[in-house]
């Protein structure tokens, strides 16, 4: 079959079908950070953060896009100056006619979004709820919670997430008891600690997140009663949604005859490269 051109624009309406840029948080910068949307669009990365590693892969791939989950500038700039690594990945991207998407806190409220990537990867088969609804739409919110399919002990369940999250420097952290059940599994992708009473409340055995600072999480493990936590790497919590934007975004693209190319990158761009005593000399 011969594959109709695809233009930036129809890239961008796709993903706003699936990402709706009002559904992001006020202090939020999603949408098209460069590129010009009569341009064609054939091949598409998929990234988490928008980093020179990235820019790297994206050009040797020979990429027309970069979709990333991070935006590359979340406050107002006045110069996108090559004298700031910000600067120099925007001049590589358009020197090489090469856009930048970001779905951010809209990927993370979607239905299906961000948690919903994680909580499958972590082996979650049941139907999912959002851990803390939005008020328009209750399908839609941040974190999600279900079950799994037999109960596991939380040793057991922490050492099938790890093998189900994308591998980076450092080992995901555990806080409880654990030989404890595990039932009901609550996740949450990127930073949680705000959804930890949340968790709690949703009667949850565990809640597994990234960025989980030592005061509110010693805090929850002291007041006792509480799920217990998982704490994995920022990035690995939100690398497998990639896979799920990118599914979607060239099925809703193939019904209408058009044929993108996509691709996942696998350059781990976590910001801890390696952990201490292990480090090699
Ligand atoms: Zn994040």
């Amino acid at each position: 079959m011969s594959s109709i051109s695809c233009s930036l624009a129809e890239v961008v309406a796709e993903m706003e079908a699936m990402y709706d840029p009002s559904w992001a948080e006020p202090w939020d910068a999603v949408g098209l950070g460069c590129g010009d949307p009569a341009a064609a669009v054939r091949k598409v990365l998929f990234a988490v953060d928008p980093v020179a590693a990235v820019a790297d892969e994206a050009l040797e791939w020979g990429a027309d896009l970069i979709v990333t989950h991070h935006p590359l500038y979340l406050r107002g700039t006045t110069s996108v100056a090559a004298t700031t690594f910000k600067g120099r990945f925007i001049h590589r991207l358009i020197r090489n006619d090469v856009a930048l998407y970001t779905a951010h806190t809209n990927a993370d409220v979607a239905d299906p979004g961000v948690s919903d990537a994680l909580a499958r990867a972590v082996g979650l088969r049941s139907a999912l709820r959002p851990l803390q609804p939005s008020p328009d739409n209750p399908r839609r919110g941040l974190g999600r919670i279900g079950t799994l399919p037999s109960p596991l002990s939380l040793r057991e369940f922490a050492a099938q997430a790890a093998s189900g999250l994308p591998r980076t420097a450092g080992p995901l952290r555990v806080a409880g008891d654990l030989e404890r059940p595990i039932e009901t599994v609550a996740v949450s992708g990127g930073a949680g600690d705000s959804l930890l009473s949340t968790a709690r409340a949703a009667g949850a055995d565990v809640f597994l997140t990234a960025d989980l600072r030592h005061h509110p999480a010693s805090e929850h493990m002291e007041a006792g009663d509480g799920p217990a936590l998982i704490d994995a790497s920022h990035w690995a919590t939100e690398w497998p949604w990639l896979a799920d934007a990118a599914g979607r975004l060239t099925s809703a693209l193939r019904a209408r005859g058009i044929t993108v190319e996509a691709r996942i990158s696998d350059v781990v761009t976590d910001a801890w490269t390696a952990t201490a005593p292990d480090l090699d000399t």
